[in-house]
């Protein structure tokens, strides 16, 4: 069920580490986010860090100084790892000892000599892929995306029939998924121009961004067993940001009658930092109310204790910023500001649905909220809604006007929750940049 508040967030916890206390700080002592780090140009191995305030805490490297034992030792050793799905698949009680003994090292003065040297620099650090994603499953379940998205191809019924009872999906590509900072070039792909009626390969000119969660499965379950809508929450380990590049013209042309493919699985950015559903306790709140026409969900996807806590009360953000903006010194536009409440489907259901037919998730299985947007203007989670499928245009602060992105268009991610009682934590931020289309088929010249 859905984890309870607890020590580790008492607002009133004082960190040794000065910055994680600074006002507006990503990661105060009640968030403790996992990631994946190593000293850039370093020779060393990527290992599993927590981040606290500015720094990163070497997990594994404060093995030697004796102070983790029982549960939080097993999990503590899973840290030693380039990637975080052995930790994922210790399972939630692991997870919370950890947590627990992470938080009362950071607080304790008398240990700070002893942990000190384990901890990094984020400035001196690169951050890699939180997992080594085996299945990446991509979802639609904000209904405000899935009704502005499909009233530009059906205006007087744009939502499908089963849309009000499952939470509907594909299958995304896991071998492109990056970490925040990993710029990709414009892809080429088919696509049928306006009025043609002959398709080309060319570069896309309709790329977009979708701003999404992306969810962090942690225990496995076994092929043939469902997972309850009950017992979903336990299968989360955390979230992160995710930004789910889409080319669409290609997925215009593409997508009928089997769904997205290379419209969207040439890139997808994600946050490096893993916020746990255990940081998130005190930002849980009850799921949207479905509306009075609206069926309640087959009973093997609702849950009494969904209502109550089901959500995440997060607040997210949409930048933008161009070549000429950057060069300009100007901050990044903001172009939308939107709420995780409004999910029509939680992460528990999104679980429950995908394992009903007995389809095993697996430790590092990443899965996608889907584009999420609010009701109205200046909420809209992709350019596709604010632009009206590249109908109408907007302008930048340089000057400039978009449809969908320019070469050199850098997008940004950034989300935090807040609560009155509670220290506000955040996520960190998801960013990349839109390199030039290169052709396709010369040998790479970037690191991908
Ligand atoms: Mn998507």
């Amino acid at each position: 069920l859905i984890r309870s508040v607890d020590q580790t967030h008492d607002p009133a916890l004082r960190c040794w580490v000065g910055s994680a206390h600074l006002p507006g700080a990503d990661f105060p002592v009640q968030n403790l986010p996992f990631g994946v780090f190593r000293r850039r140009a370093a020779s060393e191995r990527f290992r599993c860090g927590v981040a606290i305030g500015d720094r990163i805490l070497d997990v594994s490297a404060v093995l030697g100084a004796g102070l983790f034992s029982g549960e939080a030792r097993v999990a503590a050793e899973c840290c030693g790892e380039p990637a975080l799905n052995r930790l994922m698949a210790a399972g939630p009680s692991r997870w919370k000892a950890l947590r627990v003994a992470l938080s009362a090292m950071l607080c304790d003065e008398t240990v700070a000599g002893a942990v000190s040297p384990c901890l990094v620099p984020m400035s001196y650090t690169e951050m890699t892929l939180p997992a080594r994603i085996g299945g990446y499953t991509d979802f639609f379940a904000s209904i405000h995306h899935a009704t502005n998205a499909g009233s530009l191809f059906r205006p007087d019924n744009p939502l499908l029939p089963n849309y009000k009872w499952l939470p509907v999906a594909y299958n995304g590509r896991a071998s492109s998924v990056r970490v925040s900072g990993h710029d990709f070039h414009r892809p080429w792909g088919q696509l049928m121009p306006p009025g043609a009626t002959t398709p080309l390969f060319a570069p896309t000119r309709k790329l977009d961004y979708e701003l999404e969660v992306g969810a962090w499965i942690g225990e496995s379950n076994v092929l043939g067993c469902a997972v309850s809508v009950d017992a979903a929450e336990d299968r989360l380990f955390g979230i992160t940001l995710l930004n789910d590049w889409s080319a669409r013209d290609l997925q215009a042309w593409e997508y009928q009658p089997l769904g997205p493919f290379l419209g969207k699985s040439f890139a997808t950015t994600v946050s490096p930092w893993v916020i746990t559903l255990d940081a998130l306790s005190p930002f849980r709140c009850p799921q949207a109310v479905r509306g009075p026409a609206d069926p309640a969900p087959l009973p093997h996807l609702d849950s009494a204790a969904l209502h109550d806590r089901g959500a995440i009360d997060m607040h997210l953000e949409v930048c933008v910023r161009s070549k000429r903006m950057k060069d300009e010194g100007m901050e990044p536009m903001s172009l939308s500001r939107n709420r995780l409440t409004d999910l029509y489907w939680t992460f528990s259901q999104m679980v429950a649905h995908h394992t009903s037919n007995g389809c095993n998730l697996e430790a590092g299985d990443l899965v996608g909220s889907g584009t999420l947007s609010g009701a109205g203007p200046g909420t809209y989670g992709s350019l596709l809604e604010i632009t009206r499928g590249g109908q109408t245009r907007f302008a930048l602060p340089s000057g400039e006007t978009r449809t969908y992105l320019d070469d050199a268009d850098e997008v940004t991610f950034t989300a935090f929750c807040e609560r009155a009682g509670f220290v506000r934590i955040g996520t960190g931020a998801c960013t990349a940049t839109v390199l030039p289309a290169r052709p396709p088929y010369l040998a790479p010249t970037v690191a991908v």
